[in-house]
């Protein structure tokens, strides 16, 4: 029998009736014998997610205010679940469980210790509800003293521990340092952990547990209606994702992309929909040209033109030396023989700008510098670009049309994408004129 690896989201175990659903999803299908859990979501749109509570009780444990009650509401909830799941004190003593979280939140634990309470709680109500085994993150998804992730020592650690289970609940979102201090991953990161498990176990394939059907073409809130993306690949999916298309945490995709385990994202809500599966390849409909349509705004775009510019050695050295300086990745750098526009995220520049400036135009002496704080970015993905002809004219005869003037254009050298920037005001009209044009009628 094969094994599934079915990771949970936080809105498909905020409560009794989600965990009932997973309880049902998990017994439906026998090789379902890791479950990965985050902190309980929502459950309504103004409900407060678990673990920004948990943050803020971290918060007010470092300005010394009082942070009692507000502990004691993740404490309510999570023995209200407990009571109406009927897992009664003599299968989970929760109380001590709690009276050791307050004695670390008082001894200074920190705050990935802290966040990582929702998930280890969950885990161990939801092992007790599916009569899994609880296995602790702890131990097993292991990083340096800096901090660092240890993908190698995790993958080896996963595996002998979970070598002979017969059924196991783990919690998402954090692993260990030396010395058995607790470290959380990114937001959203019980995706990576779901991964990291799928690849180490080597499972057919990593279920991906959400609230939505999978990923859509485009945005919902832009585009009416759009279709849903049965296959993607994780290249294509890497390339969305990297520009906002948000359903499944950027880092996820990597452990499971190098041994070729498929991802199938899948609705909690919906469990007989087959969702979205990533693969490495994907049999190309000759009629999809475009696979998904996504995009953020808010980039600065720094055009610098240099006469002789591909002459001058040491140019693009010293640009990366002025960015190291600041500590800044780029996000894009189109060129041309004279020319390079440096795209940056608004975010991450905040108000260094006019300094950043300053030093391009003292270390790089450029001849002409134009400066557009106002861009978003769009990318146009499909694997089946590359091998199309047309595909560009089209896209920009679309936005022509649509009356949006393009401020940038860069193709990737994989052939897979075209990514233009536009003023952030054109930003969803263009993504409805690129929809339109590539996807409009298609079935
Ligand atoms: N609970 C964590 C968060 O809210 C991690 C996760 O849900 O994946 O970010």
């Amino acid at each position: 029998m094969g094994l599934k690896v079915a990771k949970f989201g936080g809105s498909s175990v905020a409560d009794v009736i989600q965990f009932k659903k997973v309880r049902s999803i998990v017994q439906t299908d026998p090789s379902r014998t890791v479950v990965v859990v985050s902190a309980p979501g929502k459950r309504y749109p103004n409900d407060t997610k678990l673990t920004d509570l948990l943050y803020l009780c971290q918060t007010h444990v470092e300005h010394n205010l009082p942070w009692d009650q507000l502990f004691q509401v993740v404490c309510d909830r999570f023995t209200a679940m407990a009571m109406s799941l009927g897992l009664g004190s003599s299968q989970l003593n929760l109380e001590k469980e709690f009276e050791t979280i307050k004695r670390d939140l008082n001894g200074g634990a920190g705050a990935d210790y802290i966040a990582s309470r929702g998930e280890y709680l969950n885990a161990l109500l939801m092992a007790r509800f599916l009569d899994f085994e609880f296995v602790d993150a702890a131990g097993l998804i292991l990083f340096d003293e800096r901090g660092h992730f240890l993908a190698e020592e995790t993958d080896e650690a996963l595996r002998t521990r979970l070598k002979k289970h017969k059924g196991a609940v783990i919690p998402g979102f954090y692993g260990s340092m030396p010395g058995g201090r607790i470290k959380t991953f990114s937001r959203g990161g019980s995706d990576i952990t779901g991964s990291l498990v799928a690849r180490a176990l080597h499972a057919d394939v990593y279920e991906n547990w959400t609230d939505v059907h999978g990923f859509l073409v485009a945005d919902p809130g832009i585009v009416k209606d759009p279709q849903p993306i049965d296959y993607i690949t994780y290249q294509e999916l890497r390339e969305l994702s990297y520009m906002g298309a948000s359903v499944l945490h950027e880092d996820a995709i990597f452990p499971v992309r190098e041994t070729n385990i498929p991802i199938n994202i899948r609705n909690t809500n919906d469990a007989d929909h087959p969702g979205t599966t990533i693969l490495a390849d994907v049999p190309r409909d000759p009629e999809k040209i475009v696979t998904g349509i996504a995009g953020s705004k808010d980039f600065t775009v720094i055009a610098l033109y240099k006469h002789r510019m591909n002459k001058d050695r040491g140019f693009v050295r010293r640009l990366f030396g002025i960015l190291e300086d600041y500590d800044l990745g780029f996000e894009h750098l189109p060129t041309g023989i004279d020319t390079m526009s440096l795209v940056l995220s608004n975010e991450k520049v905040a108000d260094r700008l006019p300094d950043i400036v300053a030093d391009i135009e003292k270390k790089l002496e450029p001849d002409n510098i134009e400066v557009n704080e106002d861009i978003a970015l769009i990318a146009t993905v499909g694997k089946g670009m590359s091998s199309r002809k047309g595909v560009s004219a089209s896209l920009f005869t679309a936005l022509a049309e649509a009356d949006i003037n393009i401020r940038l254009i860069d193709q990737g050298s994989s052939e897979m994408n075209i990514i233009v920037g536009v003023l952030n005001r054109d930003f969803e009209k263009a993504i409805r004129a690129i929809y339109g044009a590539f996807i409009g009628g298609r079935k």
